[in-house]
């Protein structure tokens, strides 16, 4: 498979609008967009890091992802996404390698991009997502 870059780290947060405060105020990067996506329950806001996004994740809802893991774990890292080349044979790759998927095929993220996570389990403990422009 052919990985370009980290396309974005994923951090969950409590609170979105505690979080901008600090990496605006704090760090002086600039949130350039927020976004609901919905089907993930999860409201995100968005930072360039050089060629990489930082991608701050509230939860939407007491049953989404997000809220589990903050209940866990506490807020903080929450997953690693690399822009990939071929989302469809990364997966397929993946699979073939034994890796645990948790989407079998792509579907929509945020900022118009095709989306598949590979189940930590399987990656030493990092949620890991693979990312495409949508063509
Ligand atoms: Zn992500």
């Amino acid at each position: 498979m052919k990985i370009k870059h980290i396309e974005h780290i994923g951090i969950a947060v409590r609170d979105l609008s505690e979080a901008i405060a600090y990496y605006e105020g704090v760090l002086g990067l600039n949130c350039y967009a927020i976004e609901d996506v919905t089907d993930q329950k999860v409201k995100t806001a968005f930072f360039m890091v050089g060629q990489t996004k930082i991608e701050l994740l509230e939860s939407t809802s007491p049953d989404g992802t997000i809220s589990k893991f903050i209940e866990k774990k506490g807020p903080g890292i929450h997953h690693l996404a690399f822009a990939v080349e071929n989302i469809g044979d990364c997966i397929k790759e993946a699979a073939e390698k034994g890796i645990n998927l948790i989407d079998k095929q792509a579907r929509k993220g945020a900022e118009g991009l095709d989306i598949a996570f590979l189940h930590p389990g399987s990656t030493g403990g990092v949620l890991t997502e693979f990312c495409e422009k949508r063509r």
